[in-house]
């Protein structure tokens, strides 16, 4: 058995620092009003959007990241992509979450970013979507969850129907020709990443079949200007970065069969068997982040004295970076045993969602720990714990709840 680190992974790491270095750093000084204590008052206008000096940034660092080759990195070479596997891509984010807060999370585009499930497009749709979205020059958003459903979002009240087609002009002015037929979307979703930006939207709507049922469900691809689709509320999240997440209202949202993705009736299941690299890439983020706090609390319990000693000398503090330390390694290697198992082609629904679960836990652990070691300090907006305190905290509730974790283990088990 080797645990060594696969060559690839410690190469991309290593041209990634680079990167960062020599490319994203100096944004990070310059723009440092996005980053520092008051980095939530700068990011977002009145209305809770992102100001476009902040947008500008982003896209500047994603545009650079498609010139590097890091963008759209875990994609097959076919359409561009890197063709990196699960295992190396979370290597990878690991690394890269193991460093202060900073703008690299936009190198490979979150929720906006190239995703495999865009892999089902034809032809046509590469080149309208798929090609653009590879090259940095758009981004998207999954939008499955709705107000009424979200851990079981098959049972979603968003429907589309097929109509007779209305005049080309009342949908997307890119929009290609269509056959004649039309699908009418209505209904609303909520919490969607990217959703305010994203100029097209991957759109989840029941097509066939009964309340509840797998099959049965369509993913439209519908675009920013396509009449009767609104970008509704913005939320305000508890602490990642504002002014991202949305509601999207679809009232009479026309769209072409041009625009679904892949087959009608099968856009759910399709997707879902996409959603364990995601698992994995969390519990991967989760690691790296625990680390970096780690390393911060160990460096700290080593210079801080009280009652003329190191806090590391007391049990009381090093047994709570001895427990850490053990979680952190255990969530290590069972995010890159489920990764492996995955590449390897075997079935790991059970390693995906366990890895997920232990990361999730692992992130609030350590955001939590490391406040305590840091006492007062820990809790002041000059350091980044209290940020990553906020942050870690969603990792427990998106891509699938902890409790939705366990459902799925157990049906694994029994
Ligand atoms: C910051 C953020 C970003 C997000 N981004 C996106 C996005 O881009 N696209 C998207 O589609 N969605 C997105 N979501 C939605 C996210 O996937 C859902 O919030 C999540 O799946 C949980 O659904 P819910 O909020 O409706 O909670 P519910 O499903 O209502 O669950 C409420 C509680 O009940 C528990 N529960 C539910 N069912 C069971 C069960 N059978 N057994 C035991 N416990 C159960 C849950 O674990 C939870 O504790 C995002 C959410 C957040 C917070």
């Amino acid at each position: 058995m080797d645990f060594s680190e696969p060559s690839e992974a410690v190469q991309i790491t290593k041209a990634l620092e680079d990167f960062i270095e020599q490319e994203v750093a100096p944004l990070e000084q310059e723009y440092e009003q996005f980053l520092g204590q008051d980095y939530e008052k700068h990011i977002v206008d009145e209305n809770h959007r992102q100001v476009p000096a902040y947008r500008e940034v982003v896209e500047t660092i994603r545009k650079k990241s498609v010139e590097a080759g890091f963008y759209g990195m875990t994609m097959p070479e076919e359409v561009g992509g890197g063709d990196v596997d699960i295992l190396t891509r979370a290597i990878v984010g690991e690394h890269m979450a193991n460093r202060p807060p900073g703008f690299h999370s936009a190198i490979f585009g979150g929720a906006g970013g190239p995703t495999p499930i865009l892999l089902a497009c034809d032809e046509e749709q590469r080149e309208r979507y798929l090609q653009p979205l590879m090259d940095g020059e758009i981004t998207t958003c999954f939008a499955l969850t709705e107000p009424g459903h979200g851990s079981d979002a098959h049972h979603m009240d968003t429907v589309a129907e097929k109509s007779e087609s209305h005049s080309d002009s009342e949908r997307s002015g890119t929009a290609a020709e269509n056959d004649g037929d039309e699908w009418v979307i209505n209904g609303q979703k909520v919490y969607i990443t990217n959703g305010p930006y994203a100029d097209f939207a991957m759109v989840f709507a029941r097509t066939s079949g009964e309340d509840g049922d797998l099959h049965g469900i369509t993913c439209f691809l519908v675009e920013a200007d396509n009449p009767g689709f609104e970008v509704g509320t913005i939320h305000r999240s508890m602490g990642m970065t504002p002014g991202q997440h949305a509601e999207l209202h679809f009232d009479d949202c026309r769209v072409g069969e041009d625009q679904i993705l892949g087959e009608v009736d099968q856009g759910f299941t399709a997707a879902m068997s996409w959603i364990g690299g995601g698992r994995i890439n969390i519990a991967a983020n989760s690691v790296g982040t625990a680390q970096y706090l780690l390393d911060m609390s160990v460096e700290y319990a080593r210079d801080r004295e009280t009652f003329d000693k190191p806090i590391g000398h007391r049990q009381g503090v090093s047994f709570q970076l001895a427990d850490l330390a053990t979680d952190i390694e255990q969530t290590r290697q069972l995010y890159r045993y489920a990764a492996w198992k995955m590449d390897n082609g075997d079935r790991a629904r059970k390693e995906e969602s366990m890895a997920k679960l232990r990361g999730a836990e692992l992130a609030n652990k350590a955001a939590d720990i490391a406040m305590q070691v840091h006492g007062g300090a820990g809790y002041m907006k000059e350091l980044p714990i209290e940020r990553n305190y906020r942050s870690a905290r969603v990792f427990r509730i998106f891509e699938g709840t902890d409790e939705i974790q366990k459902r799925t283990i157990a049906r694994e088990l029994i």
